[in-house]
């Protein structure tokens, strides 16, 4: 389709694998948005390739990624009074005059298009959640601190444009950062250096063997310059096609030295919610959860309110040695001298379980029937064996729950969002 390579997709009902298998859009879990289906196995006529190929030139980008990088030269040519929001040269102005938007765009603002831009808030495919600069400029320094000079960022806009604008500032300032990211806006402010038009659930690069080989140099760490990649994907899409994808890329990353970098592994921050702690370890079995709580501008549920304030569930997953993750201790976090990391102050050292259990940052509470720790909220139930919220329907289904993978609930009742 429009967005590259379709995955393919089997149908399931109570759990059982029901034997069709289709291809679908690989980044749009709603059809409204991308309406691409084939089964496997069907006949496709050549009249309808033709029309879909046909279909896919007309939705592309109206200009080219070349030509965006040229039309931003001329913009910052402009006085102030004539630069528009959309990048648009006068000559275009009347054209676009039914829409509103910004004047007056200064160069400082020219250098932060996450601010520029609307956030895309699509929920199912695009929502963009930008961090706030609490948690960015945590990253940046952490980043910084554990000596990398290179940050892949994938899908994380906002930390590519801080490093840009620090690198762009401060001659010493020594990190670089290439943006992968499917928001095709960014290509009019950065270079085609600076900025891949990809899509991480397919790994795809739309700009071609051109835009690979942008990667691959990227990634190519000399004087020892070392690469972290950075990610902060959609929470709606499917782990196991971003899992595939990042191994990619960790296969490209690989390549790039003759030694295989000794079978190390890329250093990655893979950022999601902790609910999905047991679906990304099941891909990369050496990454472990941290307890820092990402913050986001946008995100009204996970904003940290002034007061009852309302916890972010997204964290940073990484490969890097726990220990050497530091978090800040004037937010609220210490280290634990056992599990040898960094924890919330609320989340308790268990004596039983012999870890610091808590995944929400709240104080959790050992359930020797259970033989581990569980949510404070949650109590045990004799009928399903485990712990649960009291008011929860004694039942099981065989099918595992999409947001936690485990049996017994369903998405809706899934006691990883309570
Ligand atoms: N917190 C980050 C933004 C995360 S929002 C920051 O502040 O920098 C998710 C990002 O992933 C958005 O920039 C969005 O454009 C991008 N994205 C969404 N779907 C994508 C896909 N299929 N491939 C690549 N990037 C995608
Ligand atoms: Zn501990
Ligand atoms: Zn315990
Ligand atoms: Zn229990
Ligand atoms: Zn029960």
């Amino acid at each position: 389709c429009t967005l590259g390579p379709a995955l393919l997709f089997v149908k399931t009902s109570q759990g059982k694998e029901e034997g069709r298998r289709f291809y679908a859009c690989s980044a749009c879990r709603d059809r409204k948005d991308c309406n691409f289906f084939q089964w496997e196995d069907e006949k496709v006529s050549e009249t309808r390739l033709a029309a879909r190929e046909e279909y896919n030139r007309n939705h592309q980008p109206s200009f080219t990624h070349r030509q965006n990088v040229e039309r931003y030269k001329n913009f910052v040519l402009l006085p102030l009074s004539k630069r528009s929001q959309q990048l648009l040269l006068p000559a275009e102005w009347e054209k676009h005059s039914d829409h509103q938007f910004l004047c007056d765009i200064s160069t400082a603002q020219l250098k932060s298009p996450s601010q520029l831009l609307y956030p895309l808030e699509n929920k199912k495919t695009n929502a963009q959640y930008l961090f706030a600069d609490r948690s960015c400029q945590f990253l940046l320094d952490l980043i910084i601190d554990l000596g990398f000079r290179r940050v892949l960022s994938v899908g994380t806009p906002r930390l590519h444009e801080m490093i840009q604008s620090k690198a762009s500032q401060d001659e010493d300032f020594r990190v670089r950062s290439l943006l992968l990211d499917i928001d095709f806006r960014y290509s009019q402010f950065y270079t085609e250096d600076e900025f891949c038009h990809y899509n991480m659930f397919n790994h795809y690069f739309f700009g071609g063997e051109a835009a690979r080989e942008t990667c691959r140099k990227f990634l190519y760490q000399d004087n020892g310059e070392r690469v972290i990649m950075v990610t902060d994907p959609p929470f709606g899409g499917l782990v196991e096609a971003l899992a595939s994808s990042f191994k990619k890329l960790i296969a490209m990353w690989k390549e790039t030295e003759e030694e295989g970098h000794n079978n190390q592994e890329m250093p990655m921050f893979w950022i999601f919610p902790y609910f999905f702690e047991s679906r990304i370890l099941e891909f990369f079995p050496s990454f472990s959860m941290m307890d820092y709580q990402v913050d986001y501008d946008n995100h009204a549920l996970y904003k940290h309110g002034k007061t009852g304030r309302r916890q972010s569930p997204v964290r940073i997953f990484t490969n890097l040695t726990p220990s050497m993750i530091v978090l800040p201790v004037e937010e609220g976090y210490r280290f634990c001298a056992i599990c040898h990391r960094y924890v919330s102050s609320g989340n308790q050292h268990c004596e039983i379980c012999n870890s610091c259990t808590s995944k929400d940052g709240r104080r959790w509470k050992h359930c020797v029937l259970c033989k581990k720790c569980v949510k404070p909220s949650w109590f045990h139930c004799n009928n399903c064996n485990c712990c649960a919220l009291q008011n929860h329907t004694c039942e099981k289904t065989d099918a595992g729950c999409f947001v936690c993978g485990k049996a017994g609930h369903k998405r809706s009742t899934c006691p990883s969002l309570s």
